[in-house]
């Protein structure tokens, strides 16, 4: 876990991030033809809540907080989606993230649909004790608007296994006592002690690699022999650099919220991973140089990795940017204008809510885990992971091969169709 204020680089460009997903959502509806009434159904999120919950700091003062859980779309399943402690989470972020959810749980076929949470706070700011009383009072302010067969929450920027936990544990308190190890699967992403699963905490950069992997053998490219760049060096960025690092690819430049490093001749994965764990961002690492943040974007690479927060390649870093791949872990890293100048210079995208999937899908294997009292092994989590996202990614390529529609566009639109369906063989009620 890992955020702090946003540092302003000089290259941002402030996108509304809600208005962006609408608009791909909205290309893709009218690409697909999607029929009016699922369109206009989807448009907007079935349920808004916004919690305001008091807390009481360790110098014995009272705050309020304000939080959200912003439930998009239940048609395929109950809700899904993580909970962002972040100081730019606002109302129309987390519907945005919402609405991603939704379309990546139809895109990889999950019997499941979209939501997203979020605090606006800095997790940084607060002792461990203040952050355990912050989580659990708004698990009992959300109450019922979460429930393992209603609304599963799961880890996002800003939260981890931890704070998994406490969400468990407070939910299951405030259930009957007797019937309390059924919510267990209330949220997803805990701990392996307390009901998480084997593979979940590296399943995001997990999934990112399946699919980077297979971009690269359709285009008979090595892997191992690529050099690639990461934005954020947390649960997401840090697992997909561990995985690339075990082909023998080189992270030549890592930006995070404190810092921008970059060595020609490769950083030592595993060293920066501890060096992070114990300073808490990658400024200070001893194995490479620190450069100006901006720098980052313009360094030559074979793969870019954006793994922080939404926006940040756009109008001003996009023409900076030479690689071949961006392999999207963040959810909505890339704008509108920063996607167009990409792809009229040819750099190819991997969609978000593709390549991004794995920690939904593993996440779902826990909830299935949790459900059935199992416990299944890192081998089979990992496998049904790759033959589940690398179907996914077959599907949009086929597609958009249908559509002659680009690969973000097709991602939308299996997703969109599988929605469509359940509609129209449901009916919409009454
Ligand atoms: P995290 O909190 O573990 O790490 C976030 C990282 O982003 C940190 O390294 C932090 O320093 C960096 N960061 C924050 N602000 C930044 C800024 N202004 N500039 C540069 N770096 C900045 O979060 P995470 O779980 O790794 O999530 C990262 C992204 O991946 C988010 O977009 C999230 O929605 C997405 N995602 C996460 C998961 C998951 O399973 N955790 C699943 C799917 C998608």
């Amino acid at each position: 876990m890992s955020t702090a204020a946003p540092a302003a680089p000089i290259a941002e460009d402030h996108v509304d991030f809600y208005e962006t997903t609408k608009s791909r959502f909205e290309k893709a509806a009218v690409t697909c033809k999607l029929a009016q009434d699922v369109h206009v159904i989807l448009s907007e999120p079935k349920n808004v809540v916004q919690v305001n919950f008091p807390v009481r700091m360790d110098n014995g003062t009272v705050r309020i907080f304000q939080g959200y859980r912003i439930q998009h779309n239940n048609i395929l399943g109950p809700y899904k989606g993580g909970i962002r402690y972040h100081p730019s989470v606002s109302m129309d972020e987390v519907k945005a993230l919402a609405a991603l959810m939704t379309w990546k749980c139809a895109l990889v076929g999950l019997p499941l649909g979209g939501a997203k949470g979020g605090v606006q706070i800095d997790p940084r700011q607060f002792s461990r004790d203040e952050l355990m009383r912050i989580t659990r009072r708004y698990t009992h302010a959300l109450g019922t608007n979460i429930g393992v067969d209603y609304d599963i929450p799961a880890p996002d920027v800003g939260t981890n296994g931890q704070i998994m936990n406490w969400i468990m544990d407070t939910y299951m308190n405030s259930v009957g006592y007797a019937t309390r190890n059924v919510h267990r699967g209330v949220v997803t992403g805990k701990t392996l002690t307390c009901g998480g699963s084997e593979g979940r905490e590296k399943a995001t950069g997990q999934g990112l690699f399946f699919v980077l992997e297979k971009w690269a053998e359709e285009r008979g490219m090595a892997l191992g022999k690529c050099t690639y760049a990461v934005q954020g060096f947390g649960n997401v960025g840090s697992w997909a650099s561990t995985l690339m690092d075990q082909t023998g690819a080189k992270l030549i430049a890592v930006n995070d919220h404190r810092g921008t490093l970059y060595n020609p001749d490769g950083i030592a994965v595993p060293a920066l991973v501890e060096h992070v764990k114990k300073n808490g961002a990658v400024d200070g690492f001893p194995g490479a140089r620190s450069i100006p943040r901006d720098e980052f974007w313009s360094i030559p690479t074979d793969v870019l990795i954006p793994a922080a927060l939404e926006n940040q390649i756009n109008r001003n870093t996009a023409p900076m940017i030479k690689t071949k791949v961006i392999a999207e872990g963040a959810n909505g890293p890339v704008t509108p204008k920063g996607e167009a100048i990409l792809a009229e210079r040819g750099i190819e995208m991997l969609p978000d809510i593709l390549a991004n999937s794995g920690g939904v899908i593993v996440s779902y294997f826990e909830w299935i885990q949790n459900k059935n009292n199992e416990r299944w092994d890192l081998e089979e989590i990992d496998a049904k992971l790759k033959k589940r996202i690398l179907k996914s990614y077959a599907a949009a390529k086929v597609a958009a091969e249908r559509h002659k529609t680009d690969l973000r566009t097709a991602c939308y639109i299996v997703a969109l169709e599988r929605i469509a369906a359940a509609y129209s063989e449901r009916g919409i009620f009454p």
